[in-house]
């Protein structure tokens, strides 16, 4: 993992003062001291994601309370996805837009320093999390998009791949045959029903010490229009950080969260003294509220997913939905899990959505 040149100097800096403070009182103590009661952590670790970050929450984990810094470990915990191909919904393996080709969207956001960095429509890349990252390392500025975004991390050293591997590949030409009766592609023989998939993977996180990180990364929604960007490089969308009350993020149809700026929405309700799980709450009516006719159905609830995750300064989390049986991923002293989400309606008032298969 890489380390910023000013990361490296501060770290530098407080290593180099805590041994001139330690040298220095041990000193001038002549008595004993009365014993030294360690001071109690800011917070507890907790990192939580998606329900698909249930390994990369572990290794987050272990890797913060080992010291890594937050967002290196939950940097570290989506990759796992980004680059396993049987994950279609980033890196790796993504579900194509509807020419075919892999294009993806990534965001991070670094508390401590109120850093942040992502890339939209990023194609040939596995890992867009770590290249949303060089571009808060090394540039003074925030998103790269498209065939720039591309060149930006090659010359930054990533290796250029072909992402769509030989399944994604298959199920965009199923998914392209059955467009309609009569377009000039031949249905297949077998009954294998195509996806039309959410997915993606936002991870947040909060050591001892209260540092708070987040990232989201994604292949978006998948047979897109080439070119479109959803809400996952979108800071205070698809993920937001605020180091003094905490983080949110989400996974789902991206254009209904960018519409109330979901993640930053979350985060400002817990800065009013909302739990995460009221915060999300509150966000996911929001979305219903902003939503266009066409998207709710003649009971006004969503014709769409989306799920929202949050975590405070106190290392309180929630997972949050419209419809009951949402899961997310969570990694504490207690060890990886997956929760239950919030939900607004039971299962059985969720209407029939237009991509269910
Ligand atoms: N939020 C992502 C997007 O809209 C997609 C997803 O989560 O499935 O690009």
């Amino acid at each position: 993992m890489t380390i910023s040149r000013r990361e490296f100097i501060s770290a530098g800096a407080t290593a180099a003062a805590g041994i001139a403070v330690a040298s220095s009182a041990s000193a001038h103590t002549l008595v004993p001291s009365a014993p030294v009661v360690p001071a109690a952590p800011a917070a507890r670790p907790v990192v939580i994601a998606s329900a698909n970050g249930i390994r990369g929450v572990k290794t987050a984990y272990e890797m913060i309370v080992q010291g890594a810094d937050t967002l290196d470990a939950i940097i570290a915990g989506v990759n796992i996805q980004e680059l396993d191909p049987e994950d279609q919904s980033v890196g790796l393996g993504g579900l194509p837009n509807e020419n075919g080709v892999v294009q993806l969207d990534a965001s991070c956001m670094h508390g401590p320093t109120k850093r942040a960095g992502a890339v939209g429509c990023l194609e040939d890349i596995a890992t867009p999390s770590l290249v949303a990252k060089a571009v808060m390392d090394y540039t003074n500025h925030i998103m790269l998009v498209g065939a720039d975004a591309r060149k930006f991390a090659i010359d930054m050293g990533f290796k250029p791949q072909n992402l769509l591997t030989e399944k994604s590949r298959q199920d965009w030409l199923r998914w392209k045959a059955r467009q309609n009766a009569n377009d000039n592609w031949l249905d297949h023989d077998d009954d294998i029903r195509i996806k039309f998939t959410t997915g993606t993977i936002n991870m947040n996180a909060i050591n001892a010490q209260g540092d708070i990180s987040s990232v989201t990364t994604t292949s978006g929604i998948a047979w897109k229009v080439p070119g479109r960007v959803g809400d996952s490089p979108i800071v205070g969308a698809g993920q937001y950080t605020d180091n003094e009350v905490g983080a949110a993020g989400s996974t789902g149809r991206g254009e209904s969260n960018i519409m109330v700026c979901g993640a930053f929405l979350a985060v400002e309700f817990m800065r009013q003294g909302k739990s995460p799980e009221e915060a999300l709450m509150l966000v996911m009516k929001r979305v219903i509220e902003h939503s266009e006719k066409r998207l709710l159905d003649p009971n006004g609830r969503p014709l769409f997913g989306l799920t929202f995750y949050a975590i405070n300064k106190k290392g309180e989390y929630a997972g949050a939905c419209a419809y009951e049986g949402d899961m997310f991923a969570v990694c504490d002293a207690r060890g990886a899990r997956v929760e239950p989400c919030a939900y607004l309606y039971r299962k059985e008032e969720r209407p029939r959505m237009p991509n269910d298969a």
